[in-house]
């Protein structure tokens, strides 16, 4: 670590611990002065950070719907800091939390749930996110049920009630930040990589403070270690949450995250149910006064589950289908020819094994001819590469009309090469081939001003599988030198002088 490394970091350290530890020495000089300036104290922590995450939306090196859904769930944390300081110092009641605070603090983790389940994933439609959405609402509509049902008959929570409520609001807490740590762990992209980061150690720092707040509080009576500590860890996340965002700026580039792709496909099969199992989990924590409403929105998210299931599938399959089809169109381009669209040279190497193999078990083995044009160097030179490219499809549409079996192949070897396979052919009949593979081209008459005859004219080397041949290459090899024969006595002829025998 560099000193400037270890200057940010005592900076950043000492932030952290400040206000928490002046806040600590107030509690245990003057317990009763300094009770509520925790809160005062949170509520003006939770909003500088969510000032703070507001802004970042605007900045460019940061993610921005990733930073807007932090911000917005800040902002639904502060109103509901907000709307305890109303309930104790304007109207100076007993019972800090109301069912506006409790709904407010559930409110925040919405966002947050959205953003780890259902964003970034590349394979989500816009159907999949709207339902996906619905299911949050549903999920919010489920809490608020719950909220209904805890509340006493003047509207407000009872005493008793907040025991559900602590233990449902540490659910929640818990719930998200799993969620978030998973998040960062299969994260494909560095910026929701480091967002996530970020995220988990905010939510695991606030299930930690937040969760010994609320019980601290409900447990403790008087000024105890605990109740002190209860008051001075929940601004604590909220800095450090602050400092990381601004550390992010200052952070060096990361390497482009590899996760584990097997984490990363579980993770995203996984995260749509999360919400459907957040749903049935408050589902049944509710009361059997609502069995109806409970049951009725349990079956709207099981049919908005259902549907999304049935879209996902429905899509997998029309992918699968369009996969199959790009495969096969990639796989013929890729035994292609760009220039000739006969097959290439791949298509032939493999149509050479192949033949060779099924030529050991016929009478006939196979024959093969290397056909090359004559002089076409020149022919570039005197009409240019566009008209040599010309001419290379007229001699191979010329050259592949010439054959009539099925089983014949007939391929671009490289450059102005082609070859021929003949199966089940003998010598005499693959010379009857390179015969009438001359005369097409000699009657084509393609003009070749200083060419033989005036026009493209093609030597042919000719060899056939004979009983002594253990290797292909030997019969590549004997077309090969009976080409160069032909090239030698004349050129615009076929040779198969070279047998092997
Ligand atoms: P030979 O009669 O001895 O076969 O002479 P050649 O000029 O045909 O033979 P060489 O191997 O010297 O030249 C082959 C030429 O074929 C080189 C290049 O100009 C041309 N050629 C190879 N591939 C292509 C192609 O894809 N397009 C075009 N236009 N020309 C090509
Ligand atoms: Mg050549
Ligand atoms: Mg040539």
């Amino acid at each position: 670590m560099t000193a400037s490394h270890g200057q940010t970091g005592l900076r950043y350290a000492l932030t952290l611990v400040s206000l928490p530890a002046l806040l600590a020495c107030g509690l245990m000089i003057a317990p009763l002065q300094v009770d509520h300036w925790s809160y005062h104290l949170q509520f003006v922590i939770a909003l500088a950070t969510t000032i703070w995450c507001v802004r970042l939306v605007f900045r460019s090196s940061y993610p921005r719907t990733l930073i807007l859904a932090l911000a917005i769930s800040l902002g639904l944390w502060t109103l509901g800091v907000a709307t305890l300081l109303v309930q104790i110092d304007l109207l100076h009641s007993l019972v800090d939390m109301t069912n506006y605070t409790y709904l407010l603090f559930v409110g925040y983790g919405v966002p947050l749930l959205y953003v780890a389940v259902a964003f970034g994933d590349p394979y989500s439609s816009r159907w999949q996110k709207m339902l996906d959405a619905s299911l949050l609402v549903l999920l919010g509509l489920l809490y608020w049920v719950s909220i209904v049902d805890v509340l006493d008959a003047h509207g407000s929570l009872s005493p008793t009630s907040l025991w559900y409520v602590r233990h449902a609001l540490d659910a929640v807490n818990v719930f998200l930040a799993v969620a978030h740590v998973a998040r960062w762990l299969t994260a494909s992209s560095v910026a929701s990589r480091r967002f996530f980061r970020i995220t988990s150690v905010y939510l695991v720092g606030y299930v930690v403070c937040i969760g010994i707040h609320n019980h601290a509080d409900m447990e403790s009576v008087g000024v105890s270690f605990m109740s002190i500590l209860g008051d001075v860890l929940p601004p604590v996340p909220f800095i450090a949450l602050a400092l990381m965002l601004h550390h992010w700026r200052n952070a060096p580039s990361e390497a482009a995250a590899s996760g584990s792709g097997v984490l990363q496909r579980i993770a995203l099969g996984v995260s749509p149910i999360l919400f459907l199992l957040a749903i049935f989990a408050v589902g049944l924590s509710i009361d059997g006064r609502r069995t109806g409403q409970v049951l009725l929105i349990v079956g709207l998210a099981m049919v908005a589950y259902i549907l999304r299931t049935v879209h996902v599938q429905y899509h997998y399959v029309q992918a699968q289908d369009r996969l199959q089809g790009m495969t096969r169109a990639l796989e013929r381009l890729s035994y292609t020819d760009a220039v000739t669209d006969l097959p290439n040279r791949r298509a032939f190497d493999h149509a050479f094994v192949r033949e060779w193999a099924a030529s050991a078990r016929v009478p006939d083995g196979m024959s093969l001819l290397m056909i090359d044009i004559d002089r076409f160097k020149d022919y570039n030179d005197l009409y240019g590469h566009q008209a040599g490219d010309h001419c290379l499809r007229t001699v191979a549409r010329l050259i592949a009309g010439t054959l009539h079996r099925p089983a014949d192949f007939c391929g671009r070897y490289g450059g102005e090469e082609f070859v021929i396979l003949l199966p089940g052919t003998q010598l005499a009949g693959a010379e009857v081939v390179a015969c009438r593979i001359l005369e097409r081209i000699h009657t084509a008459n393609l003009p070749y001003a200083t060419g033989i005859d005036g026009r493209v004219t093609v030597s042919i080397g000719v060899s056939a599988r004979n009983a002594t041949d253990v290797q292909a290459e030997s019969l590549m090899e004997r077309a090969d030198r009976n080409l160069y024969r032909a090239k030698g006595r004349g050129r615009n002829q076929w040779d198969a002088s070279d047998t092997g025998l």
